[in-house]
């Protein structure tokens, strides 16, 4: 089923309005596909719904944008990529009906090191990550009511619970998660009936790719997580709040 955007609707909505929107949502969609879980958002927030994406493949941006074609995916180009994963975006921006929207952080990597020190990844991730992910994406999200992310249960301890709609407190957002309940074996499935572009590391033994100083592979069967920050006590960027 192909919807077609809503125009943007005049005024924003409410928190309040979000949040018990979000509640309905989670009620309905609780074990929903994930087309239904798109159709729903793309019904209730129209152009105000974005997908973000990683580029590790592009199976959320393939999905979403054969409900809604011309959709926004924004991407975090930290200036600390994969060259494989700026591939996958630009191949994406390419071949799929999307508005790939590629979102800087305020400082270049070089006014980064100038400022804070080389390397700040080494020593204060948490720090790094604020400043080239989590500052970039709200900044993004501005315009949105919803976005939708590629988070899977299956990716970890910390997805564990990851349900298909939640309301983001701390953005007053609603959060889709529509593969929330997929296997790596769906999104494999996916990967092969559609021809979805996939970043290579992924067949390198990356099972989870971000910035390259900051990724490792990973052995069969460890935690998908465990490549990213090996070198801290630390397994999200903080894009994904509770
Ligand atoms: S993943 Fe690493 S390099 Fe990328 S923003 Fe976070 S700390 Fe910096």
């Amino acid at each position: 089923m192909t919807i077609t955007l809503n125009p943007v609707l005049p005024g924003r909505r409410t928190v309040e309005d979000l949040r018990e929107t979000a509640e309905r949502g989670a009620a309905l969609l609780r074990g929903a596909s994930a087309h239904r879980v798109v159709e729903w958002a793309v019904a209730e927030f129209g152009e105000r719904f974005c997908v973000t994406s990683s580029f590790a493949d592009a199976v959320l941006a393939h999905l979403v944008s054969s409900v809604v074609p011309g959709v926004d995916v924004v991407f975090l180009d930290t200036g600390l990529h994969f060259s494989e994963t700026l591939r996958v975006r630009d191949q994406v921006a390419h071949t799929l009906p999307v508005r790939v929207l590629s979102i800087t952080p305020v400082r270049t990597v070089g006014q980064q090191d100038g400022e804070y020190g080389p390397r700040l990844f080494s020593r204060s991730p948490d720090e790094c990550c604020a400043m080239r992910k989590v500052e970039p994406l709200e900044r993004a999200l501005r315009p949105y009511d919803a976005w939708a992310a590629g988070l899977r249960r299956d990716e970890g301890p910390s997805r564990a619970r990851t349900e298909p709609v939640g309301f983001e407190e701390s953005r007053a957002k609603v959060k889709l998660a529509p593969l929330a309940y997929w296997t790596q074996a769906d999104v494999d499935a996916y990967i092969a009936r559609h021809d979805v572009p996939v970043n290579r590391l992924i067949d390198q033994g990356y099972a989870s790719v971000g910035c390259w100083p900051c990724t490792r592979r990973t052995a069969p069967g460890e935690d998908p997580r465990a490549g990213r920050w090996p070198m801290f006590d630390k397994v999200e960027c903080g894009l994904h709040t509770p």
